[in-house]
């Protein structure tokens, strides 16, 4: 069981411990590799082995690449031997996963938020997910080694609570103690993060971007969110503004006002509600749109109307979303003129549900960081794991607080 791997442990447990945390990020591994990454006995490395696979944690694979002699025996995690829970919750939606301990997605479960979503209706709603994964999967408490949750900040991570998120429809999430409340209701361990962390270690964890040491993860959906991994590790709190943070750097000294009270910040140019904004001011000057079609009071038009003008090249919507993505692009140059990462990673709705944003973003973007640097390349990309991003990561999240010596909350 991988949930004595943490507490008091015995030198034994220690080596188990490691051996397994090996496995996990190497495998499939050989004896002889985890020999040399551990500098263990070889008797001392193979008894170990042994007493993982009678655990039921690690399971023989095939064998790997021979060094002249026999193919040697290969050693990975064995996948069902627990599971994680996913939690996203964010202005949108809130979402459940079930996954394996290789974070395929077994079942999961989604909540659009809106004005009745009170964090009672949400806490219930996650609950009542887990228990019917669980009946549906015959899973026990035991077969479960926790949740976590990625969600928006300010957080208090330490104590589990969502201080002040802004823009939710429904009251009661200011200074909500929901790890506390969670963990009650599903009797699990419960671990709490930015979701844009949580998304950035699931992005982490994919073929593209494992080889990478610094890269940059921007989450644009009401807000602006962004985390990093700066040297291969995550760096914790470059979030806490929440969406007060890298939306409102400044691209326009004397441009328009924004609701932080500064002129001229990204987050005044790229918001939703700014792009919105932007177009009805166009119908009101009389610019032809299909908008006018689309919504008969046209200040009731949201995201997916926009959507479906830009796919249906209406020339005020294409006007104004290559605006906010200019915008956003000079301030997404910005940031990579300070921490110039390996990678930038774009995602949530505003880049995934609209190409041309996109496209313009990342030209503005890479264009400005070319003519600095000609010889230094900086990937934008989109993530690899579009909306499930924040909730794997989180089941990460708990995976590696068994591997690792955090205190759970
Ligand atoms: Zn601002």
């Amino acid at each position: 069981m991988l949930k004595q791997f943490t507490g008091a442990l015995s030198q034994k447990e220690k080596s188990l411990k490691e051996l397994y945390s090996l496995i996990v990020e190497q495998g499939p591994v050989s004896k002889s590799d985890l020999i040399k990454c551990t500098g263990m006995r070889q008797t001392t490395c193979s008894r170990l082995i042994d007493e993982l696979l009678e655990m039921g944690l690690i399971v023989e694979s095939g064998y790997g690449e021979s060094s002249g002699g026999r193919k040697p025996v290969v050693y990975e995690i064995k996948e069902d031997a627990n599971y994680v829970i996913g939690i996203d919750i964010s202005r949108t939606y809130t979402k459940v996963l079930l996954m394996n301990l290789r974070f395929v997605v077994i079942d999961e479960a989604k909540l659009v938020m809106n004005e009745t979503t009170t964090p009672t209706f949400t806490i219930d709603f996650i609950s009542s997910s887990v228990h019917r994964m669980a009946e549906k999967f015959h899973l026990t408490q035991d077969n479960i080694l926790g949740a976590g949750i990625g969600t928006i900040g300010p957080l208090d991570r330490e104590n589990g609570i969502i201080v002040n998120p802004i823009n939710f429809l429904s009251d009661g999430w200011m200074n909500l103690q929901i790890t506390h409340l969670l963990a009650q209701k599903l009797q699990l361990n419960t671990l709490l993060d930015y979701g844009t962390n949580t998304a950035l270690l699931a992005e982490y964890q994919q073929e593209p971007f494992k080889k990478y040491k610094n890269i940059v993860h921007v989450l644009k959906g009401a807000g602006t969110r962004t985390g990093m991994i700066m040297d291969g590790r995550l760096v914790r709190g470059t979030d806490k503004l929440g969406m007060l943070g890298q939306g409102h750097m400044v691209v326009d000294l004397h441009g328009r006002k924004c609701i932080c009270g500064s002129n001229g910040c990204v987050h005044a140019y790229s918001s939703i509600s700014a792009m919105k904004r932007d177009i009805l001011n166009g119908i009101e000057q009389g610019a032809p749109s299909i908008i006018r079609d689309l919504k008969k009071d046209p200040n009731e038009i949201d995201f997916n109307d926009i959507c479906q003008a830009l796919n249906e090249r209406d020339s005020l919507v294409t006007r104004v979303i290559k605006d906010a993505a200019y915008y956003t692009g000079v301030g997404l140059a910005n940031l990579a003129h300070v921490l110039f990462p390996d990678v930038i990673i774009l995602s949530g709705p505003t880049y995934t549900n609209m190409d041309l944003f996109y496209d313009v973003v990342t030209e503005t973007a890479a264009g400005r960081c070319q003519n600095m640097y000609p010889d230094q390349e900086i990937i934008f990309t989109r993530g690899q794991l579009g909306e499930n991003a924040s909730a794997i990561g989180a089941g990460r999240m708990v995976l590696d607080h068994y591997l690792t010596d955090h205190t759970l909350i």
